[in-house]
């Protein structure tokens, strides 16, 4: 393997930039991590559910990343009606709708009930005429009063079976099972897909991180900067999703999920925040577990080709037309992370490991 491959436009289909402070800080680490196209997720407090907001959002972060292309949100809640969706996408204020569970993950607190999606199918059927992406987040919330004992290890698999009705009722939208963790999940999209012919587009594709092709339960156990959710699973799991990403399936392809949370709320002892950081260098991560099975090969298809392809991004749509570039290049990953005079503090990924791979522009 060459030790320059050219990646194209490279893409992290679900990235957490947050608002105040914490946004000023990481916006410009999606650069810098490699990515050129970040989609954006709308769980900020209030959720991102009208129009001037998403695009007052857009700007702050455009003015914090010029040459960051961004594709932004909408969070599915009962304040958004088809009329606005429909104006939403008519304006190209947004790309996709993100539906969060009530309860499962950080501000998630106005999400919808993953038991019923009824209530939403006025808007799915807008979202389905106006190619606009619903992106899920796939799991049950946990429960065990109801005969039907729910957890954090078999949540995502409770919630296949809501995926297959969704687009069995809507064939045509666009849906994306984020953040797969399972190989309950990978096998789903896999049977979904079953009869998907060459260069045809799939409709129902899955998001994977780059930290859950590392991790397993063992090592977030005990461990709050490897705690996300859903949480990595067992090792089987892992497995199967690592050999979704370099399985060359058009289904599959990169969502970082960087959550950056302060470390202060990272290393406490009741209400440890879920969320795992990775922006600052996305494309290395990914990089390094693909060349350690020797499938270096596979990467641009992962981080650039197939994403772009379902979410119909092309040069033309960029803000700036600059390739992202993988380099042999080693790079120390800090402990922590500071930013100046900002008392923020934020602890990466694999803090004070070596990546052996890093990213350049052209
Ligand atoms: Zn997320």
């Amino acid at each position: 393997m060459s030790s320059r491959i050219e990646l194209g436009y490279t893409a992290d289909y679900h990235v957490h930039l947050r608002q105040g402070e914490m946004m000023d800080l990481v916006t410009p680490t999606v650069r810098d991590g490699g990515v050129s196209i970040a989609y954006i997720m709308p769980n900020l407090t209030p959720p991102i559910t009208d129009i001037d907001r998403v695009v007052e959002y857009k700007k702050e972060l455009q003015k914090l990343a010029p040459k960051t292309t961004f594709l932004m949100t909408f969070y599915l809640s009962k304040l958004l009606t088809p009329e606005l969706v429909a104006k939403a996408a008519d304006e190209g204020a947004i790309a996709g709708i993100k539906c969060y569970p009530a309860g499962v993950t950080t501000n998630s607190q106005a999400g919808v009930d993953p038991n019923d999606f009824t209530a939403f199918y006025p808007i799915f059927k807008v979202m389905e005429q106006k190619n606009l992406v619903l992106n899920l987040h796939g799991e049950k919330p946990s429960t065990h009063d109801n005969g039907e004992d729910i957890h954090v290890l078999n949540a995502e698999e409770k919630f296949l079976p809501a995926l297959a009705r969704l687009h069995k009722d809507f064939p045509n939208l666009k849906i994306v099972l984020e953040h797969c963790t399972s190989k309950a999940a990978i096998d789903a999209i896999h049977e979904i897909n079953k009869d998907l012919k060459q260069g045809e587009q799939p409709k129902v594709v899955a998001s994977l991180t780059a930290h859950h092709l590392f991790l397993t339960i063992d090592d977030w156990a005990g461990n709050p900067v490897n705690f996300c959710k859903p949480v990595a699973k067992l090792p089987h799991d892992r497995r199967a999703l690592l050999d979704a990403a370099v399985s060359g399936k058009p289904y599959f392809f990169f969502g970082s999920d960087s959550a950056p949370h302060d470390l202060s709320k990272k290393s406490v002892h009741i209400g440890v925040c879920a969320g795992v950081y990775t922006q600052k260098f996305a494309i290395a991560y990914v990089a390094e577990i693909f060349d350690k099975i020797g499938k270096l090969d596979m990467l641009k298809d992962f981080v650039s080709t197939f994403g772009n392809a379902f979410y119909e991004m092309d040069e033309s749509k960029l803000v700036c037309n600059d390739r992202c570039v993988l380099v042999k290049k080693d790079v120390d990953i800090p402990e922590v992370m500071t930013f100046g005079d900002s008392k923020l503090k934020i602890a990466p990924f694999r803090p004070v490991d070596k990546l052996h791979w890093s990213t350049e522009w052209i």
